[in-house]
């Protein structure tokens, strides 16, 4: 048979039927997570062991187990260019190996290898096995410590990274992977092997098109290649960009979707206030509120105003003024004739809350026509686990006939047996103590079904893209303005003997001039116990040696209640001088006359816990001081106290930390499950997550969950997938 023209046969005969292989749809991501690691080439039960304890189960985590960087073989850490005793990773090759025994028996190894601009002798004890990772001729990379011995260079039991025949300019470098017994190699060959198979379907992208081309992404298996075997050091960039943007595009997708889901399936009140009994309180008040007050103030209003429950986040820093924010808000809800709750992290402050709220509150009355001049004072309450049973049945049945108006309380609020007659708005103070699921708890306190307003408090402020993906199923409003007339808290670290005689003389110059100070005593958080007795320990020396002639009071955890409340009197009525307490007074407590704030072993707190702390002074018209005793252990611990010398913007000291800590801690609660964000970077990714945050709107637009899922069923279905079940949890139900 003459051969026909190639090309003609391809313009004339039909394509021939595609292999069953080839037919299959792109493989997801839901499917390789359904893949055990022992379908891989190598993966014995052995390895598969060793995978397992890396929480590698399955060929998604073997993928998406990603290099922690790459070393560019041609901008390697060279020989001749270290110093002795300087720590390095040098890529080599194999010389010689010889094991041989020392004097006293152990076997000893010994490696001369080369970077090509010098030699190093790698040496060592009792791990005989190490030539066979070092046969003649081997790339490995070594990180260790540079040292001479006898004139030569040596390396004394570094950490072995066999390449294999990795021969790219770039070489990826995985996680931890000396200590639990897998190379880079393997978990390289591994992830290559994974990928190429993925080849002939390859991965799904449910990424929709104008996406990829308006954040210029490409595409998903070219990113999977690309991060885990660049070509280029830019290659392994573009790669990042495509997956940190899948990461964070899901997260954001369901956060979206949540919120639409909240918004969707409940039943809100709508708010019809007049506004009378706001102006009642702004006139009651001996100031104005500040702008930012009322900006908040009336975002708020909008948004009870709607059907949909309201679900925001109130953002603003210490001493900004978002308790008048808070009290507000109630009354709206009081004026529409609902309840209000406001639920604190700590009796201590609830009780405070209490007195102030009840005074602000003081001057408003409540129509109710079954009184004789159709109307009475507007009635608050207080409920934590110290009210008595007898108090506790009276309120639990006024709440649920609706003669109590505002509630505050503690989490003994959200108790089963809390009942409301008509609950309109919660608002939840320093939210960062309560958890996804205590809100949901208040959200359900109805008879009659309705969603309560929801608005969440919280003093610590986190930085714009860390808020959108730690709440980003919050609205979010920010009291970004200090009430005038504060004067700016001077801040200083004391570090010497001298320097701390020098504070204490401060402290009693200032109680000379009438002014009161705290005293915080070192946080010691593996035990409450000690803490107490750290705390009595600084209490007994101050009343002994450093402030002998002053009025010393005590809080700590473990003092009794009744005594608690006695001393927070004591030291508000100014009986006290001094408040020498552990971190209960975090948060709420203002005294306005007090004026220094002193905090022991300032270095075993967090950024935005002294933040807090010291935020406790500085509420008067009289200058404030805060001192930081101790030295620093760590850099971190330096360059925290630094910071809080040098600012006093609680937005500002959130940067800082973000910078310092990672998102780790601000995800907190939160994080658990969003096991997702395997690159990506609230700090280093910013951008990313803003343009994740717009991609979600915009691909949801106005839909519902339903519409989403028809729409997008693969989208749909990664995000249930990657995500966990807290997150995507109402996603399965729809
Ligand atoms: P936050 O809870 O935000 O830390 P607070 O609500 O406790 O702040 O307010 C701190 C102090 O500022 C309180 O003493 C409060 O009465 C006062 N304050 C609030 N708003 C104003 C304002 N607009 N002008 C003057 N003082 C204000
Ligand atoms: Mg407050």
């Amino acid at each position: 048979m003459s051969a026909r023209p190639y090309r003609l046969e391809v313009l004339t005969s039909s394509p021939p039927p595609a292999p069953a292989s080839e037919a299959k749809p792109p493989i997801t991501l839901a499917e390789l997570d359904g893949l055990d690691v022992t379908v891989l080439k190598g993966v014995g039960a052995k390895k598969a062991e060793k995978l397992r304890k890396n929480e590698l189960n399955t060929v998604l985590d073997v993928i998406t187990h990603y290099p922690r960087r790459y070393l560019d073989r041609t901008r390697q850490a060279k020989v001749d260019e270290l110093e002795l005793g300087e720590e390095a990773t040098l890529l080599v090759r194999v010389l010689r190996t010889t094991t041989r025994k020392t004097r006293n028996g152990r076997p000893m190894v010994t490696s001369d290898v080369t970077d090509g601009t010098g030699h190093v002798s790698l040496t060592f004890f009792n791990q005989p096995w190490k030539a066979n990772q070092l046969k003649e001729g081997t790339e490995v990379l070594v990180f260790g410590r540079l040292d001479e011995y006898r004139g030569k260079l040596q390396m004394s039991s570094p950490v072995v990274d066999p390449l294999g025949d990795r021969t790219g300019r770039i070489i990826s470098v995985y996680p931890q992977s000396g200590k639990t017994g897998l190379t880079t190699k393997e978990l390289a060959n591994w992830a290559e092997e994974a990928l190429r198979r993925c080849e002939p379907r390859t991965i799904a992208d449910p990424v929709p098109e104008f996406l990829l081309s308006r954040f210029e992404l490409v595409d998903r298996h070219q990113a999977m290649n690309g991060i885990h075997a660049p070509e280029t050091m830019a290659a392994s960039q573009t790669a990042r960009d495509r997956l940190v943007f899948d990461e964070l595009f899901r997260v954001q997708l369901a956060l979206v979707l949540r919120k639409r889901h909240i918004e969707s399936t409940a039943q809100g009140r709508s708010f019809d206030p007049s506004g009378e009994m706001l102006e009642t309180l702004k006139a009651s008040l001996g100031f104005e509120l500040t702008k930012a007050q009322q900006r908040v103030v009336e975002e708020i209003r909008v948004d009870m105003a709607r059907e949909l429950p309201m679900h925001r986040l109130l953002q603003g820093d210490v001493g900004a003024g978002k308790t008048l924010v808070a009290v507000a808000a109630m009354l709206l809800a009081v004026e529409s004739g609902h309840q209000a709750a406001l639920m604190a992290p700590t009796e201590v402050l609830a009780e405070q809350h209490y007195l102030g709220v009840r005074e602000l509150l003081s001057s408003i009355t409540v129509a109710d026509p079954t009184t004789l001049m159709g109307e009475r004072e507007l009635r608050v309450a207080v409920l934590t686990n110290r009210t008595t049973p007898t108090d506790r049945k009276r309120i639990n049945a006024e709440l649920a006939d609706g003669s109590i108006d505002v509630i505050v309380g503690t989490h003994a609020l959200i108790q089963d047996k809390v009942r409301f007659g008509s609950l309109g708005l919660a608002v939840v103070d320093e939210q960062h103590r309560f958890g996804v699921e205590q809100r949901a708890a208040l959200r359900t306190k109805n008879e009659d079904g309705a969603v309560p307003d929801v608005l969440v408090m919280t003093a610590t402020p986190i930085p714009r893209t860390a808020a959108m993906t730690v709440y980003g199923d919050l609205d979010v409003s920010v009291l970004d303005e200090l009430p005038p007339g504060r004067t700016p808290i001077e801040t200083s670290w004391v570090q010497t003997p001298f320097d701390e005689a020098e504070m204490w003389d401060t402290v009693r110059a200032e109680v000379a001039q009438g002014r009161q100070v705290y005293v915080v005593c070192p946080l010691i958080e593996e035990s409450e116990k000690l803490e107490v007795s750290s705390a009595e320990d600084v209490f007994a020396q101050l009343q002994a040696v450093e402030l002998p002639d002053l009025k010393l009071g005590l809080l700590h955890g473990r003092v009794p209640a009744a005594d608690k409340e006695l001393v927070m009197h004591q030291f508000r009525d100014g009986h006290l001088d001094v408040l020498v307490a552990t971190t209960v007074i975090e948060v709420g407590v203002d005294v306005p006359n007090a004026t220094v704030m002193v905090i022991l072993d300032a270095n075993r707190f967090g950024i935005a816990q002294l933040h807090q702390l010291r935020g406790r002074v500085g509420r008067g018209a009289a200058a404030s001081k805060c001192f930081l005793q101790g030295e620093a252990t760590t850099a971190d611990g330096e360059s925290r106290l630094e910071a809080l010398v040098a600012s006093t913007d609680g937005f500002e000291l959130a940067e800082v930390d973000l910078e310092l800590r990672g998102e780790g801690t601000i995800m907190g609660e939160r994080q658990k499950g969003r096991n997702d964000l395997k690159l990506a970077s609230l700090r280093r990714d910013k951008e990313w997550v803003q343009r994740a945050r717009a991609a979600a709107i915009a691909v949801i637009g106005e839909s519902e969950v339903e519409e989403f899922r028809e729409e997008y069923p693969e989208l749909a279905a990664e995000v249930e997938a990657m995500l966990g079940e807290e997150d995507a949890e109402f996603l399965m139900k729809g």
